[in-house]
């Protein structure tokens, strides 16, 4: 019973690769390496380098591999970008999901699990956001991932095919062992720009938007230990296993922080100062999204490990000092 992970050389998919690894699954990582990395691909992990829509090569991975399951992490995953290029960003994440989807269909696999995200919500304005709240995403991004969400109903209803779309709140942190962190060269998230400027890497940073109607004015945010959220895929993939009905949850702590609080615990956990600007809002930004966690907890069994934002932020900082050194040796 192997599991295929598609985008497994990347941030979240590294790390589910190594849960899966740890815990005993055989695994194929399915990553084109636009943005992955060959070395973030844990070495009990089969690398396949190819297109998740190549319906011929994923056909020939789940015959030859016995897939099982299918974790379908590969996207692009840039907001604004997704603005500039929907077209692109409707190719890459919902017409590849769809030939995903038909090449899993026609090859018998009977589980899929999907990264989803809380861009699907929009601007709830409901805090905790349930799963059975409306969907009205404000971004090509969020209505990619919302559309491939559908295709997957309409696809269970159809065949035999349970699947469980996971709903991504704000993903951060690093493997607690150092061996995969975010690795992405041009960060847009927020921990990742701050450890940046920790390290030294940039100047500063800037705080976009300072008038929002939160606790201290700056946009409040439910950030997600990695490890934490490639648990919950396992769990996920248990229930899936056991016969279980397809659904949807949302993933994070039901806890928000500030963008200010964010930075503070930076600096408080690096001990290193750095400059940070106030300015303008940056456009399409809720003013907060906070996750409702019962469902996940309770259906999928699911607790935190990692739910400590000092110790996400930490390990961020120790990934991104890692790989600083790497880039000197390399
Ligand atoms: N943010 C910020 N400065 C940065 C990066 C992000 O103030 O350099 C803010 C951003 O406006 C948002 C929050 O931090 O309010 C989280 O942004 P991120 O891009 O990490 O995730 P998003 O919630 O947009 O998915």
């Amino acid at each position: 019973m192997t599991v295929l992970v598609t985008g497994g050389a990347g941030y979240i998919g590294s790390h589910m690769a190594l849960e899966l690894t740890d815990a005993g699954e055989r695994v194929v990582v399915l990553d084109n390496l636009t943005t992955g990395f060959r070395w973030a691909v844990p070495p009990k992990a089969t690398l396949v380098v190819g297109d998740v829509a190549d319906e011929k090569l994923v056909g020939e991975i789940i015959a030859d591999h016995g897939i099982k399951a299918i974790i379908h992490f590969a996207g692009s995953i840039v907001v604004p970008d997704s603005v500039t290029d929907p077209l692109g960003y409707y190719h890459n994440n919902t017409v590849k999901s769809r030939a995903l989807m038909a090449a899993a269909v026609a090859g018998g696999v009977p589980h899929f699990i999907f990264s989803s995200t809380a861009a699907v919500y929009g601007n709830p304005g409901e805090e905790p956001v349930r799963e059975d709240a409306i969907l009205k995403p404000m971004s090509p991004y969020g209505t990619s991932k919302l559309m491939t969400e559908l295709m997957l109903a309409d696809t269970a209803a159809a065949h035999d095919f349970s699947y469980v779309a996971l709903r991504y709140f704000n993903v951060a942190g690093a493997d607690p062992q150092g061996r995969s962190g975010q690795s992405t060269p041009r960060a847009t998230h927020l921990i990742k720009v701050a450890c940046e400027a920790a390290t030294g890497k940039r100047a500063g940073m800037q705080v976009f938007g300072t008038d929002y109607p939160t606790v201290d004015g700056t946009c409040v945010r439910d950030y997600i230990h990695v490890s934490d959220l490639a648990r919950a895929h396992l769990a996920a993939l248990k229930y899936l296993r056991a016969g279980n009905k397809s659904d949807v949850f949302n993933c994070g702590y039901s806890r928000g922080y500030s963008v200010q609080q964010v930075i503070d615990a930076v600096k408080t956990a690096t001990g290193r100062d750095f400059k940070v600007d106030l300015s303008e809002r940056r456009a399409g930004d809720p003013a907060a999204i906070v996750a409702a966690t019962d469902k996940i907890r309770e259906t999928l069994g699911w607790q935190p490990k990692h739910d400590d934002i000092n110790n996400i932020v930490a390990q961020a900082f120790a990934w991104e000092e890692h790989l600083a050194q790497f880039k000197k040796c390399g």
